[in-house]
């Protein structure tokens, strides 16, 4: 039977006909052991069949848990159930004076799917969201409880682990001090003489965006903390009107612009929690590569500019810093992340997305985990130089693959 559920844009429908939403550990400790294929579906923000357990499979939110999110104020760390959202997290944190380091774009999706991914925001020293995991609490295969810290020689495999290992049931997150942060946006910076690193470097986190209509970029978020000094920025326009970062759509549904200081958990994601983040109607894609190949990177785009603006809303380009998770595609390089907000329609995007792909393949791209791509997988296992290390993790943990679907199994074999 043809199951019914999608994510969230609404282009995977899971082969699931529901998802199983236990409301106790007991219980999904149970599920788990006598199932034979489970595959976990977090807030469903990913774009491609990586939470899609198959056939006969059991699709297994863990929403329904009791949803925890104990601070330790003075240890400065929380421990988060795995189903909870970014929205409810930061919250819960702020209102104990302390602050996660960055977020991504969107405060929507949940914790454990975000960190499954490699979700990121931007900033040259701000890490992927995995970068803040300090344990992680699974169900494995037989429905017993491993805990798996930084200490713990296999803690690379565990944060960003494609929801391969287990259920997350709950991850302890480093926490600071709440801080504040202003956005200074500018419009027209030129890709022509642009000095990518001191623009990336202007503020705590920056973003460019544009629609590749023209040779540069439209808009320039600044996310300045308070407590750091005020970025020169010499290059672009400031703007005299609120954004969006998708042409034609409402700024209210953005957080406040215009140098207006609030709390790090309404400036950090660029969409507000209570409205549709992005368009709404769209596919993505994001390829993350070594920063040093920014600007030709960057180029590359340009040589295929026509191309890539036909099915486009908006690309917006990004830094993070380098991490140590094996299967991040931030693992080991300081990165450029190069994102792609396509058209609500696949068949027009795939061939533009094979494209781009050609384009940058230079510059040895790894695609987002949660977004379109249509990189060959043997391709893609040559980017991750710890992939036997995981695979070892994911055996040792799930001996008949329990938790293996078949976009995990093309990754891996
Ligand atoms: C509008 C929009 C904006 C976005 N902006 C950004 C952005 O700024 N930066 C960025 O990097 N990405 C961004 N993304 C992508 C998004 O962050 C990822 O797709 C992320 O994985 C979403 O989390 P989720 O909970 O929805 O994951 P899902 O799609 O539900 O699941 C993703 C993976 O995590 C696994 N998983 C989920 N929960 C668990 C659990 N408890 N235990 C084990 N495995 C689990 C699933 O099995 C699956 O493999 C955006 C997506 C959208 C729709």
């Amino acid at each position: 039977m043809t199951g019914t559920v999608t994510n969230w844009a609404g282009n995977i429908t899971y082969a699931a006909e529901r998802v199983h939403r236990p409301e106790s550990l007991d219980a999904l400790r149970a599920l788990v052991a006598r199932s034979a294929k489970v595959r976990v579906l977090g807030s469903g923000h990913s774009f491609n069949e990586i939470a899609d357990p198959g056939a006969d499979g059991v699709l297994l939110s863990t929403a329904a848990l009791p949803a925890g999110a104990d601070v330790d104020t003075a240890a400065r760390t929380v421990r988060v159930g795995g189903g909870v959202r970014y929205a409810e997290l930061a919250r819960r944190v702020h209102a104990h004076g302390l602050a996660l380091a960055n977020m991504a774009s969107l405060p929507h999706i949940s914790v454990a799917g975000s960190v499954a991914t490699g979700t990121h925001g931007s900033g040259v020293a701000n890490g992927p969201l995995a970068s803040a995991v300090r344990e992680v609490e699974l169900v494995t295969a037989d429905g017993s409880t491993v805990t798996i810290g930084r200490q713990d020689a296999r803690f690379g495999g565990a944060v960003t682990s494609l929801g391969a290992l287990g259920v997350v049931t709950a991850l302890t997150l480093d926490l600071e001090p709440a801080f504040e942060v202003e956005q200074h946006l500018f419009t027209e910076l030129p890709l022509e003489g642009l000095d990518f690193e001191a623009v990336a470097a202007a503020a705590y986190s920056v973003s460019l965006f544009t629609d590749w209509r023209d040779r540069g970029f439209r808009q320039v978020w600044l996310k300045r903390r308070t407590d750091q000094p005020m970025p020169a920025f010499p290059w672009g326009v400031p703007a005299k009107v609120a954004l969006h970062p998708v042409p034609g759509m409402p700024a209210e549904n953005c957080t406040r612009q215009f140098g207006v200081p609030g709390p790090w958990h309404e400036r950090l994601p660029h969409f507000r929690a209570e409205f549709t983040p992005s368009s709404g109607a769209e596919l993505q894609s994001e390829y993350l590569l070594p920063r040093r190949h920014a600007l030709d990177a960057l180029r590359a785009v340009d040589g295929v500019r026509e191309t890539v603006a036909g099915v486009l809303q908006t690309c917006e380009v990004r830094t993070v810093a380098a991490d140590e998770q094996w299967l991040s595609p931030c693992y080991g390089r300081d990165t450029v992340a190069l994102h792609f907000t396509w058209v609500e329609d696949t068949a027009a995007v795939l061939p533009v997305v094979r494209r781009l792909e050609e384009a940058l393949a230079d510059f040895e791209p790894r695609p987002h985990w949660g977004k379109v791509f249509t990189t060959p997988a043997e391709v893609l296992r040559g980017r991750y130089p710890r992939l036997d290390d995981f695979r070892a993790l994911a055996h040792g943990l799930d001996p008949a693959g329990k938790f293996t679907n078949a976009f995990v199994r093309d990754v891996l074999h």
